[in-house]
Order: structure tokens, then C-alpha cells, then sequence
């Protein structure tokens, strides 16, 4: 299979997104978004190289079909926490199909923060830096013998963060034709056929749960708005989710881009990440960006209680969240909102939380307990963890990974049900949907909010055998 001479003529390469694992309480139910970090690595393949890009998440055939039909020179994997031991097992399975000789390559946005979890000796080489930019290198690498790129690890070799190479930000475009067959398959919550867009990386905060930041290690960069607007012109995707970790940041930029989208006629439906000191700041804008499109804020109040705030290091007053929604309500944006759970709570506190969701007129909700992701300011001593770091499937930010202080872990999830069904399904809400959105889409989101029940009644009762 990759004898050197071949190699120089090109690799075969299959580009894989890991099916999310059955134990993973599941987003996967109610969004599946393209794989944008594959797309950039497709378009940076060399002419002389093929690639096929998998998604294993809307796949019926198993990742093995796949290895046997193309037969690839190298597999590469990305995910995130949950998908660990996944990947771990392709690799497994595609270095015992291949008798060893095909080479595997782990990235993604886990392995960049957690290379660690990924040295293994199926794992021939872990991408912590700088993906988009040495890719090629890497390829050039395996097909013949040139420097490996910095920012590439092999197994057991030890990964020093302050001997990383400095992020390189500059924005490589994705080839979006390459998972043209599942493009129609796409959508998040009630946007369907969604696209993603990214103008900026890393958020100018340090919320202390929060994932998303350490990845680029606090670094904050935005795309300048010329660039994303060429990049928003050649979607043909009505639906954009711009998946920056804060995208409604930056006045100036903002007002730059709403001018921007106005001089060419570009009309598109935005869902996008946004803080709600922002929202409640900027009226007038968020008035405009109401106007150019944008349907959607996720917002993370994460707590009303302004002791829990402060814990977080959120900066945001719960004061403020009454002036985002009266802005949200008038301009007709819809609003996911993310809250976190904390183990410190009794049932009253769930009761408070909903009581509030529904002061402010929120009826989309996902309810996250507060989970000690690694190298995160979050911290629990060993004997309050109640998940194996091993389990990666289960560290979904819907599982209770921290031992509740007031009631027993089937308590605490019977509670976090309970607070779904309140805010999800009051039949006002449903109403509202179905005269909003299209049958099929809440169709949808009703089967996925099924699931997930299923999921959350497993839990609750395996946590009351092992009481
Ligand atoms: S939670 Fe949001 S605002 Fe806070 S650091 Fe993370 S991305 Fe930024």
C-alpha cells in the first residue's frame, strides 16, 4: 500500500469525523454541522493527493467500509473531548486493516489543548499547532523523507507548551465542495442547511469553565471584514452559523460588516455566539443587525445569581439579562441561552432558574452541569469527580460529572429533566414554533428532544442502582 515511490506520485487520504459514541448525551440529536476544520485540510491537500472526507455522524456504514473501499495511505482524525476513545480504536482498526502501514494523524480542537490523551501508539502523529498551516508539510513529510513541520508530534514525544511555535492565525479558505453529498443534511436546532462561517479566533474573556479560550491559549483575532464578507458571497447557503466563541464583540468591526453585507446585497439568516452585556449595550446595533439578518443569538447566561457570575469570572451582572431580552424580544431575535448547573444547588435553585428563563421570555435552553474540563479554572478534588477522565464519551457537558452537595446524582438529573420539560415544552412554546418554523424542522427537534430524554431517564436510573 505505500511503497516510497508511489507516495511521491500522491496519497490517498481519508478525512475522518468520528460517529459520537451512544454513552454521549447528544447535541448530535438536534444539530450536525459541517465538518469546517476537514474542508480547510481537504483544500490544502497537494495536487498530487486524493481525499475523501467522512462524516461518520450522517454515515449508515461503519468506518471500517470506508477503509476497505478507498484504501487510504493516511487516515486523519479530528473531534473533540468526547470522541478520545473513538479515535483512539479507528486508529487501532486501521493500523491492524493496513498490517501497520497506514499512517494515522490526530488534530482537532482536543488534541491542540490535550495532546496528551492522543499518545498512543496507534497515533503516528498529533497535530497541536497551527493545523492549517502545516498540514502540507506533514503530507510532503510522509511521502518523502523532509522536516517534520513544528507543531507535529510523534507517540511518547513530550508536548511543551512554551516550546509550541507561535499561533499563526492567517485564514485558509475551506473547499465546501467537498462534503457536497451531505451539505442538504446539515442544520442546527430549527436552521436548516446550515453553513459555518469563522471570523475570529479565541474571546477577549476568561470565563473560568470555559473551553473554547485555552484553545488559543487567551488569544483573541478577528479576520478583517473584507475577507469574510468575499467568504460569505460565495456560500450559497441561505443559513449561516458564524461559530466564532464570541462574535459580537467589536463595535467598529461589527458596523464594518453590516455596511459591508449592505453594499453587495448579500442577504443571508445569521445565528451566532454573543454576550449579553454586549446585547444590552447596543441597542442601535443590535437594532441593524436585526435588519441584515441575524435570527439567532446563543447567549451564555450561565446563572442569575450574581455570586455564581462572579465565580465564573463571567463579568456580567444578572441585573443586565432583563434589558438583552427586552432588546432580543423587540427585534425579534430568537435566543438559545446556555445555563450552568451547579452542583451546590437544591431543588429551589432549579426552581429559580426556571422561574427566571421564563421572567425573560426564554423558552430554548440547554442546561449544562458545571463540568471541570481539563485546563480550565474549574477544579474539583478527585473524590468529587464522579466520571473517569478515561470516559472521555461521557465529559459531554450533559453528564454530572461533579458530586452534587445537596441531593444524589439521580436527584440532580431527574431535576435537570424536569427544568427541560418546563421550559421546552409549554404548549405556548410549542405553538410559537409551529407557526414559526417548518412541520419538519420541529418534527426534528421534537425526536431529538425525545432522545435525549431517553438518554437523561438511562442515566437516572443507573444512578439510582449504583446509589
Ligand atoms: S464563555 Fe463565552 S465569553 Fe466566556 S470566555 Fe468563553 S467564549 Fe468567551
Amino acid at each position: 500500500m505505500t511503497d516510497q515511490n508511489e507516495l511521491k506520485k500522491g496519497l490517498k487520504i481519508l478525512m475522518v469525523r468520528p460517529k459520537p459514541s451512544p454513552e454521549t448525551i447528544g447535541l448530535q440529536h438536534l444539530m450536525v454541522v459541517e465538518p469546517l476544520e476537514l474542508e480547510i485540510l481537504y483544500a490544502l491537500k497537494r495536487p498530487q493527493d486524493e481525499a475523501l472526507i467522512v462524516d461518520l455522524i450522517i454515515e449508515k456504514k461503519p468506518f471500517g467500509y470506508f477503509l476497505t473501499t478507498f484504501q487510504p495511505d493516511v487516515v486523519c482524525f479530528t473531534g473533540y473531548i468526547t470522541n478520545v476513545g473513538t479515535i483512539l480504536t479507528y486508529c487501532e482498526e486501521t493500523k491492524k486493516y493496513s498490517g501497520g502501514k497506514t499512517i494515522t494523524v490526530v488534530g482537532g480542537v482536543h488534541c491542540e489543548v490535550c495532546p496528551e490523551d492522543f499518545d498512543h501508539p496507534m497515533v503516528d502523529f498529533r497535530v497541536v499547532r497551527n493545523a492549517s498551516k502545516v498540514f502540507t508539510g506533514l503530507l510532503d513529510h510522509i511521502a518523502e523523507p523532509t522536516a517534520l513541520p513544528a507543531g507535529i508530534f510523534r507517540p511518547g514525544e513530550k508536548v511543551d507548551p512554551v516550546l509550541l511555535p507561535a499561533f499563526d492565525f492567517s485564514y485558509m479558505l475551506p473547499d465546501r465542495t467537498s462534503v457536497a453529498r451531505y451539505r442538504h443534511r446539515y442544520f442546527y436546532i430549527f436552521h436548516d442547511k446550515v453553513a459555518l462561517v469563522k471570523t475570529s479566533y479565541g474571546c477577549p474573556y476568561q470565563c473560568s469553565f470555559c473551553f473554547c479560550r485555552i484553545i488559543t491559549d487567551d488569544h483573541y483575532h478577528q479576520r478583517p471584514v473584507k475577507e469574510v464578507v468575499d467568504e460569505l458571497e460565495n456560500i450559497p447557503e441561505k443559513e449561516i452559523y458564524i461559530v466564532d466563541d464570541d462574535f459580537l464583540f467589536d463595535k467598529k468591526w461589527l458596523t464594518q460588516f453590516i455596511t459591508e453585507l449592505r453594499k453587495r446585497n448579500i442577504s443571508k439568516h445569521f445565528l451566532v455566539y454573543g454576550r449579553a452585556d454586549f446585547i444590552a449595550r447596543n441597542p442601535e446595533l443590535m437594532h441593524e443587525m436585526a435588519k441584515t439578518g441575524l435570527r439567532t443569538v446563543i447567549v451564555g447566561f450561565e446563572s442569575f445569581s450574581d455570586e455564581e457570575l462572579s465565580e465564573y469570572n463571567k463579568k456580567i451582572p444578572a441585573g443586565l439579562y432583563k434589558q438583552t431580552m427586552e432588546i432580543l424580544n423587540r427585534e425579534k431575535i430568537e435566543v438559545f441561552a446556555t445555563i450552568i448547573v451547579s452542583p451546590k444547588w437544591d431543588r429551589n435553585d432549579f426552581r429559580n432558574m426556571v422561574r427566571s428563563l421564563q421572567a425573560l421570555g426564554i423558552h430554548y435552553v440547554n442546561l449544562q452541569p458545571l463540568t471541570p474540563l481539563p485546563k480550565t479554572g474549574v477544579h474539583y478534588d478527585d473524590k468529587d469527580i464522579l466520571i473517569d477522565r478515561k470516559e472521555y464519551e461521557k465529559w459531554d457537558l450533559a453528564h454530572v460529572t461533579v458530586q452534587p452537595e445537596k441531593m444524589s446524582v439521580a436527584a440532580f438529573y431527574e431535576e435537570i429533566l424536569k427544568a427541560y420539560q418546563r421550559i421546552l415544552y409549554r404548549p405556548e412554546v410549542l405553538l410559537k414554533y409551529l407557526m414559526t418554523y417548518r412541520p419538519v424542522m420541529l418534527y426534528k427537534m421534537l425526536v431529538g428532544g425525545y432522545r435525549v430524554t431517553l438518554q437523561y431517564r438511562k442515566k437516572i436510573k443507573e444512578a439510582k442502582k449504583h446509589a
